[in-house]
């Protein structure tokens, strides 16, 4: 079965594994080193960014972010309902409330939906859904205005760029997940926020390790172990350098995807250079599960990024929220087999099963 995200072997970035890893063995030092010290620094150079601090995992990130910006226990955040529940979680972890902002075509933020909202809430999350930058700027704008933090969820929008600005240098601070899958991924779990701003580095820093801003000193409320570790950075540093080119590869295959299915009634994603790093190919069909089925009979798996709105998940069941293009767009996306490494010939032939199930099929 193909599946919709595989690793590739490639011997030269096994063999540079494998040495970062004796690396960090040799060193005898696992957690906070200059393994992390150095990954930061690199990391925040490509984000466009002053600092970086280490953590955990992406959801992390997010919370802690949050916190670091002010949110706390009864405030509420706008955040869009599509993205797969983490900036809820993230939410729910501090005592915070969701409020749900509707996506516009482009599947993120819409800025007019958020606007009618701005007035309710202490500070936005905004997700740079599928690698694809939402439009932040208006975002930003609006939110100063009021005087808010804006953070940017960039876990699939490592190195997406507009005007050679990337993501997580547009608002307040960035988050990112290093989940084996991302763009950029670890052998496990970890996480970053990236941010210009002095006091919310700082005050990350201590949240990640109890809250301290000395060692055994908690002075920041909501401290929580959330560190990214010796081996996870070690192994960063080996990948970072080839996440241009592992970009530039997976916005190829969408472009082939895109070229190739466009004309067939089907909806495909909107992009332009740059502001895509093709985390997923998503398109979105009526009979996703005919479409779904047709591909599985061929050994072709796919995917749904994300099939419940986060306003109708069973653990919060609120049916008192309006988010009709956020609730269809769950219903029809599907998302394609696309990352580096796989074949041209393989897209072919997903290809050539869409467009054949598209032309024996009514959608
Ligand atoms: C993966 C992901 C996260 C969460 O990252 P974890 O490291 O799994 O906690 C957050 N937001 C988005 C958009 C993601 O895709």
């Amino acid at each position: 079965m193909l599946r919709v995200f595989d690793f590739v072997a490639d011997l030269d970035l096994e063999i540079a594994l494998r040495d970062a890893a004796a690396r960090v063995l040799a060193s005898g030092w696992y957690v906070l080193g200059e393994e992390v010290s150095a990954f930061e620094d690199e990391f925040a150079r490509f984000c466009g960014t002053r600092h970086c601090v280490g953590v955990g995992n992406g959801t992390d990130a997010l919370e802690l972010a949050l916190r670091a910006t002010g949110v706390d226990r009864g405030d509420r955040v706008a955040v869009v309902a599509n993205a797969g529940y983490y900036a809820s979680t993230a939410l729910a972890a501090i005592g915070a409330e969701p409020v749900f902002v509707d996506v516009d075509e482009t599947l993120t933020m819409s800025t007019a939906s958020l606007a009618a909202s701005i007035q309710r809430v202490d500070a936005v999350v905004v997700t740079h859904l599928y690698g694809r930058l939402a439009a932040i700027e208006p975002i930003v704008a609006l939110a100063k205005d009021r005087g808010i933090a804006v953070i940017e969820d960039c876990a699939q929008a490592h190195g997406a760029a507009r005007n050679g600005q990337r993501a997580g240098s547009f608002a307040t601070a960035g988050c990112f997940s290093f989940y084996p899958t991302k763009n950029l991924g670890a052998l496990g779990d970890g996480g970053a926020v990236v941010t210009s701003s002095d006091a919310v580095s700082e005050r990350v820093r201590a949240l990640r390790q109890y809250g301290w801003s000395a060692k055994y000193r908690v002075e920041h409320r909501g401290g929580r172990n959330t560190r990214l570790d010796e081996l996870q950075a070690a192994f960063l540093r080996v990948k970072l350098p080839r996440v241009a080119a592992w970009n530039a590869a997976r916005v190829s295959i969408a472009r082939r995807y895109q070229r190739a299915l466009s004309g067939l009634g089907i909806t495909l994603p909107d992009f332009s250079d740059d502001e895509y790093v093709a985390h997923l190919y998503v398109i979105r069909v009526q009979h996703r599960e005919a479409l779904r089925a047709c591909l599985a009979e061929a050994g072709i798996g796919t995917d749904v990024h994300y099939p419940i709105p986060d306003h109708r998940q069973p653990v919060r069941a609120l049916d008192d929220v309006d988010l009709p293009v956020t609730d269809t767009a769950c219903r029809e996306v599907v998302s394609l087999p696309c990352y580096p490494g796989l074949s041209p010939v393989d897209v072919d032939r997903i290809i050539g099963l869409v467009r054949s199930f598209c032309a024996s099929s009514p959608h």
